[in-house]
């Protein structure tokens, strides 16, 4: 697909992993322990290693790529901003960053119709965070564990999973609790309504213990994605509205990976039928044809900085490729309904046939998801729901599973003892129906080292 022949295309990936390896040094691994898989092409629900082998993307990369891969109308935008204005400072007006502004207020709630741009997510969260604090005068932010928000360094304090334990330097003003899990319970809940009732009632007890007027916000994402995808309970995110409503906390909710789509709506939160005060976006907003993230602002944060400046910015705040991308990917998401096209795979291809490999395989100790955002939970004892992988690390379970759907032409995201099913919210039925397939046959994987018959 990259117009390469054969021969060409393979020498031409050896030279980037060679090059790859002498030069690049990659994020959150072991450098001399990792080995690459180098992608040459890519279209629709697919990418070409660098063999020229097809594989189906359940990946969409880092759960970003929502509009497939190079959707032509958004290759012809980038090229074309390209051609007319490549680069502006963030002070000056732009009809590229003003009509994406535009673009992704029409889809959020009434009231929050400002738009602070960033490069990605994790910067989203830093400014989000920074916006609740002027806003409110309150040193603390509450997030839940078995959450991500980032890799900087207040974003990275704010998540509740093992990639903070590394780089943790102790951030002031940073609280966890736990969220709601029923699979895992902190609770001892038996019932998804037990679950809601207890983990809100927690939150109601961490609130009153730091100190309800210290609390500047509680950031959460609508639907936890690398840690799990845990969707929360009905009646969840509208109790903690109204703890923070009770208490005068902003709400952040963080759609960085949820949002655009991924869940079958255009943010996660509106399952929950809940307005943020903030919101965090990136990856699906233009499906990161180019890098943009930012923070969607309420009326009353925004008049904080109405007469006092906001302090803080970025160089490529509204980069002109990056927010033409997004006006051509939000366009697309309409016109060609992305967003209902998720919500119908998820329902009617990927929920039940996750739910049918749960059935038959012993591995597999809950799938749980919603739109093209699953996450299949690997156990090795189905009745102690021990984990197939620590938490924090892979196994030789996990890793053998991975391979078998790699070398079968199925590209996985993968997380400790989790296999997403994250594919672009394009994919077609069929396209979904035989990454299932291949997950079937890798699953025999599992279920041979959870079984013993090997
Ligand atoms: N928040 C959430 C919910 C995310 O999933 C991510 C990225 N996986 C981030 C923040 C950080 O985004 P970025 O990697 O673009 O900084």
């Amino acid at each position: 697909p990259n117009g390469l022949s054969a021969a060409d295309a393979r020498a031409e990936a050896a030279r980037a992993y060679e090059l790859d390896r002498a030069h690049v040094f990659h994020s959150w691994s072991a450098q001399a322990e990792i080995s690459p898989m180098t992608i040459t092409a890519s279209a629709g629900s697919y990418v070409w290693d660098g063999d020229g082998k097809r594989l189906l993307d359940f990946s969409s990369q880092m759960v970003n790529t929502n509009i497939g891969h190079q959707h032509p109308k958004v290759v012809e935008a980038i090229a074309a901003q390209a051609a007319k204005l490549c680069t502006v400072a963030p002070h000056h007006a732009n009809d590229a960053r003003s009509e994406a502004a535009r673009l992704i207020t029409t889809h959020t709630p009434a009231g929050l119709d400002k738009v602070f741009f960033t490069n990605g997510g994790a910067d989203a969260v830093e400014h989000a965070v920074r916006m609740a604090k002027l806003h409110t005068g309150r040193p603390k932010v509450l997030s839940r564990y078995r959450s991500y928000h980032g890799g900087t360094d207040t974003a990275v304090a704010l998540t509740g999973d093992p990639r903070r334990w590394a780089t943790d330097s102790g951030t002031r003003g940073v609280v966890h609790f736990f969220g709601p899990f029923l699979y895992r319970s902190q609770f001892h809940a038996e019932t998804q309504q037990q679950e809601c009732e207890r983990a809100l009632a927690h939150l109601e007890q961490v609130v009153a213990m730091e100190g309800s007027g210290t609390i500047a916000a509680i950031i959460l994402e609508s639907v936890p994605g690398t840690a799990g995808i845990m969707v929360p309970p009905p009646g969840y995110l509208t109790g903690v509205r109204e703890i923070c409503d009770r208490h005068g906390i902003v709400f952040i909710a963080d759609e960085v990976m949820a949002g655009f789509g991924r869940t079958g709506r255009w943010f996660a939160f509106e399952h929950g039928d809940v307005t943020p005060d903030l919101i965090t976006f990136a990856k699906g907003v233009n499906s990161g044809y180019v890098p943009l993230g930012g923070v969607v602002i309420n009326t009353a944060i925004a008049e904080t900085f109405a007469h006092r400046a906001y302090p803080g910015g970025l160089t490529y705040s509204g980069h002109p490729l990056a927010t033409a991308a997004a006006v051509a990917t939000i366009r697309a998401m309409e016109d060609e309904q992305i967003v209902e096209n998720a919500a119908t795979i998820g329902a009617e291809v990927i929920g039940p046939g996750l739910r049918e490999l749960a059935d038959r395989h012993p591995s597999v100790g809950e799938v749980r998801g919603v739109g093209v955002f699953w996450a299949v939970e690997l156990v090795a004892d189905r009745a102690t729901r021990e984990p197939l992988a620590p938490y924090g690390s892979s196994s030789p379970a996990m890793t053998e599973t991975i391979a078998a759907c790699k070398s079968a032409g199925l590209l996985p995201f993968a997380n400790y003892n989790r296999i997403h099913v994250v594919p672009p919210c394009t994919v077609t039925a069929d396209e979904a129906r035989a990454g299932l397939e291949i997950l079937d046959r890798a699953l025999d994987v599992a279920d041979r080292h959870v079984t013993g018959e090997r």
